[in-house]
């Protein structure tokens, strides 16, 4: 993925996809897509299964950095689900994929393609998606240095929209959903909007199941009690970034550290119980940290935990990015990648269970 692509579109990873929501609409037809002729063929069935709401709106069949066009399936402000899931583009990629044919994909940047197997799409996905990824709402109580100089509160114009406009679509939608993943925007504990939805989908449907990513600052039982959603959490991922807590302060700028850990292991205590079925604990490598990436995973193994490495991308939400190559310890061209490099070769960072690195960093660690 080219570091342009993260500074449009940021690492959302959607996947998407469509299904007649509606039985009775014809727009998606038998004809359109026969789902029966597909068990020779490597078939993604992430088209057939997820769909992504991102900002401003904008409903992708998958994400704008794994397809080849950049235009999005349609936008919940300007039309109903139905007519953007059984919209052109939908149609089209999933009529594309049933005959094996992957040239809206851009597959070189798609790590869900290489594990697309010769399976029979199940024709259940005629009754909604099974997944839906919420990804518009930027609300948060933090200003990461990585992320944002600013707190971002949703203004009432925003609210009004995403509560009255948005929500009923969206419960709609989720009407055969499994999954509800609130990807890492603003943070779904403390945004207004995200907790109202994720109250009203348990209340619509009280077996779904929620894959949070948050700072973890409300990440406690009252919290998630007061949403109706304790018992409603498949993953949690908190953004951790630090094992000290002054790295914590000068990258999170704010002292939560140990009101984060303290609900970290909380989690844990979810995760050894089952309530909870993974925890993950986020790490955006860059200059100010990596010396704690060791001690990350430690951090993570002693919670049953596993620790995500990503490499910092050039937000332009924030002004660092203005200094990515000097903080980009994982460029070849940086000043400490050399010492970077080598301390990559611990190898604590080969314990699979409770670390994961993303792929240029594993290239280091398992050259
Ligand atoms: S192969 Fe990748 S790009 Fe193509 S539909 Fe599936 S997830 Fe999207």
């Amino acid at each position: 993925m080219k570091r342009r692509d993260f500074i449009k579109y940021g690492t959302i990873l959607a996947g998407a996809c469509g299904i007649c929501l509606f039985r009775k609409c014809n727009l998606f037809s038998p004809d359109a897509v026969d789902v029966n002729s597909v068990q020779e063929i490597k078939a993604c069935k992430i088209p057939f299964e997820r769909m992504e709401i991102l900002a401003g709106g904008d409903v992708f069949p998958c994400s704008a950095t794994f397809l080849n066009s950049k235009k999005p399936a349609g936008n919940i402000k300007k039309q109903d689900i139905q007519e953007i899931w059984n919209g052109k583009v939908y149609t089209q990629l999933r009529n594309k994929i049933l005959k094996g044919d992957y040239s809206l994909c851009n597959t070189g940047n798609c790590y869900i393609y290489d594990y697309c197997s010769p399976e029979k799409i199940s024709q259940d996905y005629k009754n909604g998606p099974k997944e839906i990824t919420i990804g518009y709402d930027d609300e948060c109580n933090y200003r990461c240095i990585t992320c944002r100089d600013n707190v971002i509160i949703n203004t009432s114009e925003q609210l009004n929209l995403y509560d009255k406009f948005y929500l009923p679509k969206i419960i709609k939608a989720a009407e055969n959903a499994e999954i509800v993943t609130l990807l890492c925007n603003g943070d779904p504990l403390f945004s207004r909007h995200s907790k109202h939805l994720m109250s009203e989908l348990v209340k619509a449907y009280p077996n779904i199941k929620f894959r949070l990513t948050t700072n973890g600052f409300h990440l406690d039982e009252k919290t998630l009690n007061k949403i109706g959603i304790q018992n409603n959490i498949q993953v949690v991922s908190v953004s951790i970034n630090a094992t000290k807590r002054e790295t914590y302060k000068k990258i999170m700028r704010t002292d939560g550290f140990d009101i984060v850990m303290k609900n970290v292991e909380m989690m844990s205590d979810w995760f050894k119980q089952g309530k909870i079925a993974f925890l993950n604990l986020n790490f955006v490598v860059h200059l100010m940290n990596y010396k704690e990436m060791p001690d990350f995973v430690k951090l993570a193994k002693n919670l049953n935990a596993k620790a995500i490495f990503t490499t910092y991308k050039p937000w332009v939400g924030a002004k660092l990015h203005k200094k990515y190559n000097e903080i980009a310890v994982f460029e070849p061209t940086n000043k400490h990648y050399k010492e970077f490099s080598e301390m990559m070769k611990n190898p604590v960072f080969k314990d699979a269970e409770h670390c994961k690195l993303e792929s240029e960093l594993y290239n280091l660690a398992y050259s």
